[in-house]
Formats: structure tokens, sequence, C-alpha cells
């Protein structure tokens, strides 16, 4: 991993332990504008590349969170995939509201994202 903050290097490690795999190469670069974080990642090789930008921690976690779901599932913006970011987002980043994570989803792949949040909630029970 290379230029993570401590919090995202500690948060990739936790979710890679709890889901019984070695951490993926993360590789952290920054925006020189104002724009919101961005992500991908790269499944084939085992990489999530984040762009940090300068709209607060918040948004840089759920970016990072998002690309994780990716890894976890090696899926596209799948209902799979929603379901999972949903149960990370819960899990992971109890202080950023459900809300703001769903309209993050939702602005994106509203029907897949609304799916996957409704195979969450259900898993919850
Ligand atoms: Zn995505």
């Amino acid at each position: 991993m290379t230029n993570l903050p401590n919090w995202a290097e500690r948060l990739v490690r936790v979710v890679a332990r709890d889901v019984g795999r070695e951490p993926p190469v993360v590789v952290w670069r920054h925006w020189r504008k104002p724009f919101s974080t961005s992500g991908v990642c790269y499944l084939e090789q085992d990489k999530i590349v984040i762009t940090e930008g300068c709209r607060g921690n918040h948004d840089t976690k759920r970016v990072l969170l998002h690309e994780l779901a990716h890894w976890i599932t090696q899926q596209a913006h799948t209902e799979t995939f929603y379901a999972v970011a949903f149960s990370l987002y819960a899990r992971y980043a109890k202080r950023i509201t459900m809300k703001s994570c769903r309209e993050f989803e939702d602005s994106y792949k509203p029907r897949a994202s609304a799916a996957g949040y409704a195979r969450y909630r259900a898993r919850r029970g």
C-alpha cells in the first residue's frame, strides 16, 4: 500500500481480515483540484486506486468502501455488489449516515442500488 492515510490503511486491513483475504494493493493519489474522491478497482490485479478529493473523510471513506465491495464481490455494479457495499457502510462507517450512502449509490445505478439495499436490509432481519 502506498501513501495511504493511517485510517485508510487500517480500514483496508480490517476489511480484508474480516473476509479472510490478504489486503489488495491500494494506491493513493490526490486530486489537484477540488473534486470529489474517485476510485477504481482492478479486479484482475487485486488493486484499488483512490484519488482523494477535497470533500472530507466521509466522502473518501465511502469511495474506499465502495471499491472494497468490488474487491470482495469481484463484480461490477450488481445487486449483489450493492448489498455488500451497504453492509460495509453499516459495519465500518458508523458515523456516516445510511441516507448519505444511499444517495451516493443511487446517483449512479438507482435500480441495482435500491435492490441491493433491500437485500442488505432483508439479510439483517
Ligand atoms: Zn463502482
